[in-house]
């Protein structure tokens, strides 16, 4: 029997993995816990899983790429002129006594408590905890649609393209039903500072949102002020819209409205992946209760954007994965009482400036409460919040913090000027964008 695990990067096709148990001390074999994804709630269910359990359980990794995803450095890294860095998945296992086998899980048969994956190797498992994310899928033909960290280069070639390219008008539109509009205002602000920045005249921004006001989620407070943001960069914001076709430079919203525009980019539309053996609902999402148990699936846990769970946002799956851990954890006897799943939204808001700090209470009882401010609402400050990823992440690159960012900023700035020299003049070719631009509108579209 091949007892080695998979460790290589860019491997095609993994070795066989690790059906032996390895024994614990005085106490027979290990429990195993299979971890399936890479990315936000895999890697919090894994820091979770080690600080709750120390090194009880033995944790396998199954994820198809080699480094963690992490999807915002698309909104920050076409923006600055550093390659963001790579959390490479084989180093995070092997730090935390895990092992990562480069394969994709498609299968799980619930009675024998096993998986298969898709080069057919199989695998027992004690706990499962499925964290294989959602596709991000293009919804509106002839737009560019960012997904995630693939997509930085296509970015940053629209933004070094925007002087010779005669886009007169840049729109930004929200799929319809996607609460997690975030990125979308945030690649907005960050172009028109881009665009500012460069002195780049006559691109009008527009957004395009199905919400009653910017940000709907974080409350009015958070509208306010982002409505003003966008105001002071001359972004002009398009309520309640629901665009359904894009051509011959119209973006149409509705069957009697249309805006112009020369290139429209979008947020991807969520699509659930639907695991063979699991329930899941008609667009493939996963089932959860409280404690991220999946219905009707003993010992399975299923945590962030592949579940049913509306909001698609790193910090709710990093706090899935919480739950899930807790709820494992207690299975195996190490606690009485795991907590459950009560959400709590905290996002950063890029804005090319000060970042944002938002946060939003929705785990009802009590009604929903917001936060916003422009000082750290949690810490470390990082653009996706997890109890235990977000200390881990930070440590690994001082990059995801804002406050890291702020100095480093300064710093460079003060080789160039002072900071208010500087921030003056960016201000004054804000507003002359803004004069560009023309009046900042807000549309309600109706009908
Ligand atoms: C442009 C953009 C910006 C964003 N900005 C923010 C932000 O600022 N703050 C925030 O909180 N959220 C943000 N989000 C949302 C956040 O990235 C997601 O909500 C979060 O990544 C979801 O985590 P996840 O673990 O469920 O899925 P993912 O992070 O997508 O990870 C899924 C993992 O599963 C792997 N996988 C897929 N299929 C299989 C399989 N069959 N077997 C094994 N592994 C598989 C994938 O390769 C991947 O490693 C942003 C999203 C986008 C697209």
């Amino acid at each position: 029997m091949e007892t080695e695990s998979v460790h290589g990067r860019g491997a095609t096709r993994p070795r066989l993995l690790r059906v032996d148990r390895r024994p614990l001390p005085g106490m027979g074999v290990r429990p195993r816990i299979v971890i399936a994804g890479g990315g936000v709630a895999a890697l919090e269910a894994l820091l979770a899983l080690r600080s709750l359990l120390g090194s009880i359980p033995d944790i396998v990794l199954i994820a198809p790429r080699p480094e963690l995803a992490y999807a915002p450095v698309a909104v920050a890294a076409p923006f600055s002129t550093s390659r963001p860095r790579r959390f490479p998945l084989a180093a995070i296992a092997q730090s935390h006594g895990a092992d990562w086998v480069q394969d994709s899980l498609v299968e799980v048969d619930g009675e024998r408590r096993q998986v298969r994956t898709m080069f057919g190797q199989r695998l027992d498992y004690d706990a499962l905890v499925i964290a294989t994310g959602a596709r991000r899928r293009p919804w509106l033909a002839n737009s560019i649609a960012v997904r995630g960290a693939g997509d930085v280069d296509a970015i940053r070639a629209l933004l070094t393209g925007l002087e010779q390219s005669g886009i007169d008008e840049l729109v930004f539109a929200a799929p319809p039903g996607e609460s997690a509009t975030l990125p979308l205002y945030e690649l907005a602000l960050l172009t028109a500072g881009s665009i500012a920045d460069r002195g780049i005249r006559g691109v009008r921004l527009t957004i395009v949102t199905p919400e009653t006001s910017p940000l709907a989620l974080f409350g009015p407070a958070a509208g306010a002020i982002v409505r003003q943001l966008l105001a002071d960069r001359g972004i002009r914001l398009i309520l309640g819209g629901y665009p359904s076709v894009l051509a011959d430079g119209e973006l149409w919203l509705h069957a009697a409205q249309s805006i112009p525009t020369d290139l429209t980019v979008t947020l991807g539309h969520c699509e659930g992946i639907g695991i063979r053996g699991l329930p899941h609902d008609a667009e493939g999402f996963i089932p959860i209760d409280r404690h991220a148990r999946v219905k009707e699936a003993d010992g399975v846990y299923a945590a962030g954007d592949g579940t049913t769970f509306p909001l698609k946002q790193g910090g709710i799956a990093a706090q899935h994965a919480d739950a899930a851990a807790e709820a494992i954890a207690a299975a195996f006897g190490a606690m009485t009482k795991p907590r459950p799943f009560k959400p709590i939204v905290r996002d950063m808001l890029l804005t090319g400036l000060e970042p944002i700090f938002l946060r939003a209470d929705i785990s009802g009882g009590a009604g929903d409460s917001f936060e916003v401010d422009t000082e750290p609402l949690w810490w470390p400050p990082a653009k996706i919040a997890g109890r235990h990823m977000g200390p881990y992440l930070a440590q690994q690159e001082p990059w995801l913090s804002p406050m890291r960012l702020a100095d480093r900023t300064r710093a460079t700035l003060a080789e160039e000027g002072t900071l208010a020299d500087r921030r003056g003049a960016r201000e004054l070719a804000l507003a002359l964008a803004r004069t560009d631009a023309g009046c900042q509108e807000c549309l309600a579209v109706t009908g």
